[in-house]
């Protein structure tokens, strides 16, 4: 057994180490305080402008194939810079990337959404909750019925990430009320907003927000149909798949940064005399922050690697996200309480960690979700205790 990494996962990872180091953490005090004078920490055109320079340092696209000129690296690499890239917490991710099932688009509506979004000249979002259904995804109620050549969507979607920054939506909308949403009923649509939809924006605990997307009589021609009527909550499962081990690997850096700050910590601030780390309350909650890193690290890599073997990723990505969304909470918490009243300032970054975090274990499936699939896996014998080993 081989726990190493590659000369080639080791030097990509390297260079995205390189790259953060240098361009985005120089920018965290800059952002702490315009988000203390609440203004956004990036401006868009910010981010923009860091991404290009990512592109001139050879990042660009990294789940995007080399015909969009991405690098289409492999899961895991993918896992290990995401990784980097949370260890600031500059709200930076590289371009060239598009939401995945986009690739799913046909020649014509390539041109026109993906290779424009690829580039950074158009923005999308996706959009399957709505405030009737968001873990039970199945029960969405927005609907599109044919007109003429047309689909005429109604209804509502929230807490849509990027939904009022975005130019097209990615929606899934119900076309067949009788087969219901999992059996074929749900179709997945690319609506501009010059069609129609309104977006309202959401605020939430962490930096930043969603959006809730009104559609009312919102007209959209038949071509804008992504992959097959009725493909609907399949493209969804796709998109959701993709983040289940994206932000975990996201965590882990948040985390490894956190800690690192404790550890610092622990041997500059005196108390009674002494450095706090000397003491066992202190040191207990370092041993368990970095023993639960360890472990999140090893089964998020795992479930990275199931992608790349071309295995079903589900079961391993479900324990992947369930896992590092807790651990990251965990470690946090810890990380604030070893900082005692600084920690809460916002002269630090640990509250800001402290309410983004949260969102790890709600988003993109909750953690009862991601309990229900790994239990209703075993329950139901699609896995082996053992994982791949067994
Ligand atoms: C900041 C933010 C960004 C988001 N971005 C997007 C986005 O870009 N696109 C998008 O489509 N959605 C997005 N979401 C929606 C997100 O995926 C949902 O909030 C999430 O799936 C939970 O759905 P819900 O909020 O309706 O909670 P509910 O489904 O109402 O659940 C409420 C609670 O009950 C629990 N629960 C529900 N059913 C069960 C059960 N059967 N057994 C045990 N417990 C259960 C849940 O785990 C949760 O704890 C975002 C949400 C947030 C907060």
């Amino acid at each position: 057994m081989d726990f190493a990494l590659s000369d080639t996962e080791r030097a990509v990872r390297d260079t995205a180490r390189d790259f953060i180091t240098r361009e985005v953490v120089p920018l965290e005090q800059e952002l702490l305080r315009r988000e203390r004078a609440h203004r956004p920490g990036l401006e868009p055109d910010e981010l923009r402008e860091l991404q290009l320079r990512a592109r001139a340092f050879g990042f660009w696209g990294l789940a995007t194939p080399e015909e969009y000129g991405g690098m289409d690296l492999p899961a895991v690499t993918q896992s290990l810079i995401w990784t980097e890239i949370g260890r600031s917490f500059v709200p930076f991710r590289f371009g060239g990337e598009a939401d995945n099932i986009l690739f799913r688009a046909n020649d014509e509506q390539k041109r026109e959404f993906l290779v424009p979004t690829i580039e950074g000249e158009r923005r999308s979002c996706f959009a399957i909750t709505e405030p009737g259904a968001g873990s039970d995804a199945a029960n969405i109620r927005l609907s599109a019925r044919p007109d003429g050549g047309d689909w005429v969507l109604n209804g509502e979607k929230t807490f849509i990430t990027g939904g009022n920054e975005a130019d097209f939506a990615i929606v899934i909308a119900v076309t067949d009320r009788e087969k219901g949403a999992r059996n074929g009923g749900a179709t997945a649509f690319l609506v501009d907003r010059a069609m129609g939809w309104r977006s309202e924006f959401i605020q939430t605990m962490g930096e930043g927000g969603p959006a809730s997307l009104v559609f009312d009589d919102v007209r959209v021609p038949r071509r804008n149909i992504l992959g097959e009527p009725g493909q609907g909550f399949d493209l969804a499962m796709e998109w959701i798949g993709k983040g289940r081990y994206t932000i975990p690997s996201h965590a882990v850096g948040i985390a490894e940064r956190a800690l690192r700050m404790a550890i610092d910590h622990a041997t500059t601030r005196h108390t009674f005399g002494r450095p706090i780390g000397d003491n066992q309350a202190i040191q207990w909650m370092l041993a368990d922050s970095e023993t639960e890193l360890e472990a999140a690290r090893w089964l998020i890599l795992r479930a990275a690697w199931t992608v790349d073997q071309g295995m079903d990723p589900r079961h391993a990505s479900s324990m992947a996200k369930l896992y590092g969304a807790g651990m990251v909470n965990r470690v946090v918490d810890r990380v604030l309480q070893i900082h005692g009243g600084m920690g809460y300032t916002r002269e630090l970054p640990v509250e800001r960690w402290y309410r983004q975090v949260r969102l790890y274990r709600i988003f993109e499936g909750t953690d009862e979700m991601q309990r229900l699939i790994i239990a209703r896996d075993l329950l139901r014998g699609y896995t082996r205790l053992g994982g791949h080993l067994a």
